[in-house]
């Protein structure tokens, strides 16, 4: 089996001691990392293939819990909004999407993850128009092109505005529809064995675009099926009111009463959350995706990071859709993190170790691939970000991890997902970026 080793890194392994190693050592076997360890690579492994890595930062591959990529198509539009005015404004435009403008929204959005350390992304595409093709198999396709690991969810509206709904009807869809199309979208994609590069999540999009009858019977459906169920909860103080309005609750309580709150689950945003809400997310061991930069750019709130992971509820990061985040860089949101939790209760409300936790074992967790992904240490998978941080922007910086999460983002020397490259010398090795950038131009043009 061919063998790799990054030698003379600094690593970040996120293994259970939360061990680092200033310089030090990782053996890649085939798709799973071998060992890991400090000072020179030990004699066993003089056969191998030897990357000198000196310089470089060796960190778990980083995982997105949230995103709707194509929204890539669409970025730059109702700039000063508010989350219902931004939805407002796109809804129409999403209804003119196909599969070969997702194809290519998602191609690009995914090059730019790999290029930002991200080495897993989900997806939650839950805009379906009628004559659209297969934007759901766009999006799978588009994830093989590039190389990353892939966790799609078949999203969903079912709730237009003639209902009650914020959207527009057209570009929602009939119940039954929905769940025989997020039936098949298993069938067809979903992989549950060790190792997988793709497994599916069923996903109906919020309180305010989806009837409580279709969060419950999709819920049923996941279950039947064992995959993950993901939504967008307690985003805004909009949504609040909404929940007031029409279930005379919050939108936590909401979800309790519909089945929702577990740990097959995990929640985008929880921003505006209560402190029985918080306590009721750890007591069911249901995740939140924070997406910091999205919340920011909506002017959504700030999401009460240091609390949700002093209760001990599950936290990733998600860079959220490209429109709402136009920047929709991974080791970005990171940075984002400390810097909102820092802004909203002091210094020491989220270390830099911490959300590099957020963005490598909690995205794990919010998955459940914990055991497989979000660390460096034997027999997970070969999911690793090489950063080189000896360059102009951190050279001798007296904390690489410091350098990485609040500095400049530094290139990437390596991505490897599943032990195969995907992005050398901070340039893409799978696909042509170049051929990327044109065909995603098209696609927001075909959009204008
Ligand atoms: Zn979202």
């Amino acid at each position: 089996m061919t063998q790799l080793v990054l030698s003379g890194c600094y690593v970040l392994t996120m293994d259970a001691a939360r061990a680092e190693h200033p310089s030090g050592y990782v053996v890649v076997e085939g798709n799973q990392i071998a060992a890991v360890g400090a000072g020179p690579v030990p004699d066993t492994y003089a056969e191998a293939r030897v990357i000198d890595a000196a310089g470089c930062l060796a960190t778990p591959g980083l995982i997105n819990t949230h995103h709707h990529l194509y929204q890539w198509a669409t970025r730059g539009r109702a700039v000063d909004s508010t989350l219902f005015q931004w939805l407002t404004e796109l809804y129409p435009v999403w209804a003119r999407i196909d599969a070969q403008v997702v194809r290519d929204a998602a191609t690009a959005g995914l090059c730019w993850l790999a290029r930002t350390g991200c080495t897993t992304s989900t997806d939650h595409h839950y805009v379906f128009p009628r004559r659209g093709g297969d934007v759901l198999g766009a999006t799978v396709a588009a994830a093989r092109d590039v190389g990353l690991r892939f966790h799609p969810t078949r999203g969903s509206m079912d709730l237009g505005a003639s209902s009650g709904g914020l959207p527009p009807d057209d570009v929602t869809e009939d119940l039954d529809a929905i769940l025989a199309a997020t039936s098949k979208a298993i069938a067809d994609f979903h992989d549950p064995l060790p190792g997988s590069m793709l497994r599916m999540g069923v996903a109906p999009c919020s309180p305010f675009s989806v009837t409580g009858e279709l969060m419950t019977a999709a819920a049923g459906v996941a279950r039947d099926h064992g995959v993950r169920l993901h939504t967008h909860i307690a985003e805004t103080a909009d949504e609040d009111e909404y929940c007031g309005e029409h279930f005379g609750c919050t939108p936590v309580e909401y979800l309790d009463s519909l089945g929702w709150l577990a740990e097959d689950v995990w929640l985008a945003h929880g921003v505006h959350l209560d402190d029985a809400a918080i306590a009721r997310l750890a007591a069911t061991g249901t995740g939140i995706a924070h997406c910091p930069s999205s919340n920011a750019r909506l002017g959504a709130g700030i999401c009460r990071t240091a609390d949700l992971l002093a209760a001990g509820v599950p936290v990733g990061l998600g860079v959220d859709g490209s429109a709402s985040n136009e920047e929709s860089s991974l080791i970005g949101e990171a940075r984002e993190a400390v810097l909102m939790a820092r802004a909203a209760g002091g210094p020491q409300a989220l270390t830099v170790r911490q959300s590099m936790e957020l963005a490598t074992l909690g995205g794990a967790r919010l998955i459940g691939r914990a055991g497989e992904l979000g660390s460096l240490e034997p027999s997970k998978l070969a999911d690793i970000a090489l950063w080189r941080v000896d360059g102009l922007a951190h050279a001798d910086i007296a904390d690489p991890v410091a350098a990485l999460v609040l500095g400049a983002r530094p290139p990437l020397e390596l991505l490897l997902v599943n032990g195969r490259p995907v992005v050398e010398h901070d340039e893409l090795t799978t696909v042509d970026e170049r051929a990327a950038t044109k065909a995603a131009a098209r696609a927001a043009a075909a959009l204008r």
